[in-house]
């Protein structure tokens, strides 16, 4: 019986090795164990002076292409938020988890846009759940608060049904209305933005920006920064003319937690 402390040990190692071998689909095992803590956060908007012009950058779907935005944000002191689809994170075109450990290291704000990207407006209540609810826990087991929610789609946005689920796990999410968000009046369980997609010009681009100050602030998203021809492609070089535009303008850069979220200890 002497060996019993080592037949337990190796026993114990057994159990350990097995439990990090189960890989679960979102790649997730070691972080679920180790979780780190979490920010407690409260939905607390801003309160811009009159005369700040604010502005918020959005990237969705978690591209890779878009890191190629952070120098740029970066050379003008700017943030963003990085909404990740949680199921893309093994898929060469998209960030995987080190890529977003390293968005998050640059200042940026990770937010959570579902977990496999499907229309919440057409699904069924266990799918919401593991949708809303999954993709949460994932995000913080690594670390992220993940209190803003990005619509995958406009029609779930736009469905009350959807943003009451939204609103059981999140502070705040962004939806496809275009328009312009104010802080004092918005649906912050859909908020209104513009999409910058492949053929917005300089002017549509200035035009997006007209009339933000104090409470009305603008929310703009984009999705791939790349020389494609999609319509959710924005070069790198119009990507730099137009947040040297936002810079040379005076337009303050916050992301959306900076925006609606307030830490509390
Ligand atoms: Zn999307």
């Amino acid at each position: 019986m002497k060996n019993k402390g080592l037949v337990s040990l190796i026993f114990a190692l057994i159990i350990f090795a097995s439990t990090m071998l189960i890989i679960d689909y979102d790649n997730t095992p070691l972080a679920t164990i180790f979780a780190p803590s979490i920010p407690n956060q409260i939905y607390q908007p801003i309160n811009p002076k009159t005369n700040e012009k604010i502005v918020c950058i959005v990237f969705d779907d978690g591209w890779k292409s878009s890191l190629s935005a952070i120098p740029i944000l970066q050379s003008f002191g700017f943030t963003a938020t990085y909404a990740i689809v949680t199921s893309y994170t093994s898929y060469p075109d998209y960030v995987n988890w080190k890529d977003i450990r390293n968005i998050a290291n640059a200042g940026m704000d990770i937010a959570s846009h579902s977990r496999s990207h499907i229309d919440l407006s057409n699904s069924s209540w266990d799918e919401m759940h593991e949708e809303l609810a999954i993709s949460q826990q994932i995000l913080r087991s690594r670390g992220y608060p993940a209190n803003v929610f990005v619509y995958p789609y406009g029609p779930s946005g736009n469905n009350e049904t959807v943003q009451s689920q939204v609103a059981k796990y999140y502070l705040v999410a962004r939806g496809t209305v275009e328009g312009k968000c104010d802080l004092s009046h918005c649906n912050r369980f859909n908020l209104e933005a513009y999409d910058v997609y492949h053929d917005v010009s300089m002017e549509d681009f200035t035009e997006f920006l007209e009339g933000t100050n104090g409470n009305n602030i603008t929310i703009l998203y984009y999705h791939k920064i790349d020389n494609g021809i999609e319509d959710t492609s924005v070069s790198k070089e119009t990507f730099q003319v137009q947040m040297q535009h936002l810079f040379e303008n005076g337009y303050t850069i916050k992301n959306l937690s900076q925006i609606f979220l307030n830490t509390v200890r």
